[in-house]
């Protein structure tokens, strides 16, 4: 069997891929069903993208080459092919947008727009090998034990990152860069979940389930949106972001009154009424449980009348400057993304396709360009499914 293109992975980028790459499109995926994280994703309500998504909001080696794809297709494309499938959507906070429904409704408008063009899907098929040859590709596959060689004469690869492996992610586009010698940036899971050693742990563990509006800070970013206390470790969006910046050894910095000057406040209660207790003060600025922490740990107890300016100053300091080290994350098990992937020095910024090997290309999670947490992510694998369409649709059979 013949086709102009084959498109390993039926998710995000891979679908919007094959709505734009002209005809004779063939779209495989090992799963049962196509778009699963995009079902799964913002809460099965899929942040599909974000108002505000802008080349700053991507990590990558190269931080200028999300910038063309990002600028052809914008945020306020997909969202006009969003209304015209007539889904309706919110902003949820920050610029998110979510469907009101549910996020079947994102894989129902992609597997829509591949039908008009007639690209085919084919699901429960394994790749067994990509390979090069005289006119372009074959590609070996496996559909109920039964082994076919297909060739065409462009390959995308869109089988995404390493994140959640029970929803079928494999690291295989990972493999498939080594084969054909395109340079890889060294992987690690982001958005995820930090994980603490037993000492920070035997403070964090009596706050689990707690949440709290936090600036979480490392290595210079800073993230200002909710915190949320586990059984595990710190999450919620301030630490899933701060994850992606995060490194072995570094400790985060969490401010817990980001909107407040907290030692002029202390001050003025103290004035106001100083028999009240440290720990209800600090009530009146954080969530009550969490105050009487803070108080605990900062070894500060009675009346605030009697405690010092230094005192003040230094359980100011606990709530603005909460540092503490990680020993890890959560890992790949729940990580929403992952960072780094195929070496954008590789590939066109204007195509995706790979430099030295026409015909190949790579979009999506699997490239090194990964968004904060907000949306951003299915922005990069829509705007770079459909760059690499674009290209595949014109280039010249
Ligand atoms: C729980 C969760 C929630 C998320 N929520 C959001 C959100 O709300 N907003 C947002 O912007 N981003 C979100 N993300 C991130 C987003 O889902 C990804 O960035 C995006 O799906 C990447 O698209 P992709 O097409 O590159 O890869 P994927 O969507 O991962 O698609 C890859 C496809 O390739 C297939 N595949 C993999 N290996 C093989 C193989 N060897 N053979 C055949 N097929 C293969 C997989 O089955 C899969 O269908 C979330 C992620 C997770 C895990």
């Amino acid at each position: 069997m013949a086709y102009q293109t084959i498109i390993l992975g039926a998710g995000a980028a891979g679908m919007m891929c094959a709505a734009h790459a002209g005809p004779g499109v063939l779209v495989i995926d090992h799963a049962k069903a196509p778009g699963e994280k995009i079902r799964i994703s913002g809460g099965g309500r899929c942040n599909f993208t974000n108002m505000y998504a802008a080349p700053e909001n991507f990590l990558s080696q190269n931080p200028h080459f999300c910038k063309s794809a990002l600028s052809r297709y914008t945020q306020w494309d997909f969202i006009d092919l969003v209304a015209q499938h007539g889904i309706a959507y919110h902003e949820k906070t920050l610029g998110q947008l979510f469907c009101d429904s549910s996020a079947k409704d994102i894989i129902a408008l992609l597997l829509a727009e591949m039908e008009k063009v007639g690209a085919e899907l084919r699901l429960r098929t394994s790749v067994l090998s990509v390979a090069k040859t005289e006119s372009g590709f074959s590609v070996e596959i496996e559909q109920d034990g039964t082994r076919e060689t297909l060739n065409c004469a462009n390959v995308v690869i869109a089988t995404g990152g390493k994140s959640i492996p029970k929803m079928g992610a494999t690291g295989f586009g990972y493999q498939i860069a080594r084969q054909f010698g395109l340079p890889l940036i060294e992987t690690r899971p982001a958005l995820v979940p930090l994980t603490f050693g037993e000492d920070i742990m035997a403070d964090l563990k009596p706050l689990a389930g707690l949440s709290a509006p936090a600036r979480v800070s490392c290595n210079g970013t800073s993230f200002e949106e909710g915190l949320l206390m586990t059984h595990r470790g710190l999450s919620g969006p301030s630490i899933l972001q701060i994850s992606s910046y995060w490194r072995e050894g570094d400790a985060v910095t969490v401010n817990l009154a980001p909107e407040m000057d907290v030692k002029t406040t202390l001050k003025a209660k103290r004035q106001e009424n100083g028999r009240r207790q440290v720990s209800t003060v600090l009530g009146d600025l954080l969530p009550a449980r969490l105050a009487q922490h803070l108080a605990g740990i900062s070894g500060l107890s009675g009346n605030i009348a009697d405690l010092a300016d230094t005192a003040l100053d230094h359980l100011a300091a606990t709530i603005t400057g909460w540092s503490l080290k990680p020993n890890g994350s959560e890992g790949y098990r729940t990580a929403e993304v992952t960072l780094g992937g195929v070496n954008t020095d590789a590939l066109s910024s204007k195509t995706m396709q790979a430099k030295d090997i026409p015909g190949l290309y790579f979009i999506g999670e699997v490239v090194d360009v990964t968004g904060w947490l907000g949306g951003y992510n299915f922005q990069w694998a829509w705007s770079s499914g459909w760059a690499a369409g674009q290209a595949i649709q014109q280039r010249p059979a």
